[in-house]
């Protein structure tokens, strides 16, 4: 008898603190549907054009169709959840020259569902993807420009989240948005980042999805396994200050979209052990941009998610064919499997920091000419915190490839593990498993 209570007590420490896995989280990547996201992607590819300029008055071209129709599924979603989504447009009106893509004045018109978090209603982790399009002209409004990959696939991966997540309820807030004006400028992201900012909202971080759906590279490679995940190194935003400590201390690659990223990568390699995250040490490719960029601008954590291999045929194209190639960003281009794994991709990740407690606060280090690194951190009055991870790596490493959880404490020696040779790390854990970011120390102690 004692025997077993013994093994029932340990088997109950060893759920609680080793628990590795979520089996919900795996029910959400079987529930996320291909079949819904190519139905989705061809509504909103016959649309005809979703450029920023084109019609909004007819319902069944141009972007003001493709945004009542976002709106209406949205909509559709909360009504079967109870009206668990709170949908509403956000607007900001641009005049003619605001940009060098701004060729009149037009609203810019982002879609926005909130799936309100129980205990956090004001702590936001956010899934975007974009509703405009465009043809090898940017400024050509009228012609067709379906934008299947690019991005009716983010738009649609972002709908198909909310329908899958809405079945769960979540501490923390989920948003799933469709931005406009990416092609015209980031207008679309940077009006909903400086409304975030003037409403206090506390974003746990934007997962921007532009391009989750093609899977044939311009070069013939054709991969259904890899997608990147873009993160800039460290937030613009930092002072002069925090610069000059980072020559001291290190952190040249631990700013919290990098620490965003790493979590993504960490999740879908326990979660979705097939696929092949590419973490990629830059805001976005090579000179171009993205809709995460101007969340990262005013000093929120953002990742682009995407393909790995893109063609260029189908970006930006007018529909044509020559010299014996296809042109245009077609329907024909979308792989609708590939873009279910990067939907649920999100999914899992949402779900997660949805469900986790906010990152610690106030987290320090210190062991500075001393055989063990230590640690100070404020202790959570969350009861959902079970106690803290310590994460630490190479300094070469990408990946935060060591860890102990250390209990419901607010401070700790990792014993004879040296300050200078490695990174470190700190994340508070939830009951279920789920952890916050990884919050890389900002203050030191001796
Ligand atoms: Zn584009």
């Amino acid at each position: 008898m004692l025997k077993y209570t013994f093994t029932i007590a340990f088997l109950f420490v060893l759920t609680i603190t080793t628990a590795q896995t979520d089996q919900r989280l795996y029910d959400i990547i079987d529930a996320v549907s291909a079949d819904r996201l190519e139905s989705d992607i061809r509504t909103l590819a016959n649309f005809g054009t979703r450029n920023t300029f084109s019609d909004t008055v007819s319902n069944t071209r141009g972007i003001g169709a493709a945004r009542r129709w976002i709106k209406g599924e949205f909509d559709k979603i909360s009504a079967n959840c109870n009206n668990c989504l709170e949908v509403s447009y956000q607007k900001d009106f641009v005049k003619k020259g605001a940009g060098a893509r701004i060729v009149k004045d037009a609203w810019i018109v982002n879609v926005l569902a909130v799936q309100r978090g129980t205990k956090y209603p004001n702590r936001y982790i956010i899934m975007s993807g974009d509703i405009d399009s465009r043809a090898s002209d940017a400024l050509n409004y009228e012609i067709d420009a379906p934008g299947a990959n690019d991005n009716a696939s983010g738009m649609a991966g972002t709908i198909e989240a909310a329908r899958v997540l809405s079945k769960y309820k979540f501490e923390s807030s989920i948003l799933y948005v469709g931005l406009s004006g990416e092609e015209q400028g980031l207008f679309g992201g940077s009006g909903l980042a400086k409304y975030a900012k003037e409403k206090g909202w506390d974003i746990i971080g934007v997962l921007n999805n532009d391009m989750i759906g093609n899977i044939e590279g311009v070069d013939g490679v054709i991969d259904n396994r890899s997608f990147r995940i873009f993160s800039e190194p460290t937030p613009p935003t930092e002072t002069e200050r925090q610069r000059r400590a980072r020559r001291f201390t290190g952190g040249e690659v631990d700013g919290i979209s990098r620490q965003l990223a790493r979590y993504i990568h960490k999740q879908v390699k326990t979660y979705m052990p097939e696929m092949n995250p590419m973490m990629i040490y830059r805001l976005d490719r090579f000179g171009r941009g993205g809709h995460h960029r101007p969340f990262n601008d005013l000093g929120y954590a953002g990742i682009r998610i995407m393909e790995a291999h893109e063609n260029y045929n189908r970006q930006h194209q007018d529909i044509r064919t020559e010299n014996g190639i296809k042109y245009g960003d077609v329907i024909e281009g979308v792989n609708f499997q590939y873009a279910k794994k990067l939907t649920a991709v999100n999914a899992i990740n949402l779900a997660s920091l949805a469900w986790a407690p906010p990152a610690p606060k106030g987290v320090a280090i210190g062991g500075i000419v001393q055989p063990s690194a230590k640690f100070k951190w404020e202790k959570s009055s969350d009861p959902n915190v079970i106690g803290y991870k310590i994460y630490w790596r190479d300094t070469t490493s990408p990946t935060w490839d060591h860890s102990r959880f250390v209990g419901n404490v607010s401070e700790f020696v990792l014993e004879g593990i040296v300050i200078d040779n490695f990174f470190f790390g700190l994340a508070a854990v939830g009951k279920d498993g789920h952890e916050s970011m990884v919050v890389f120390p900002s203050q030191t102690f001796r």
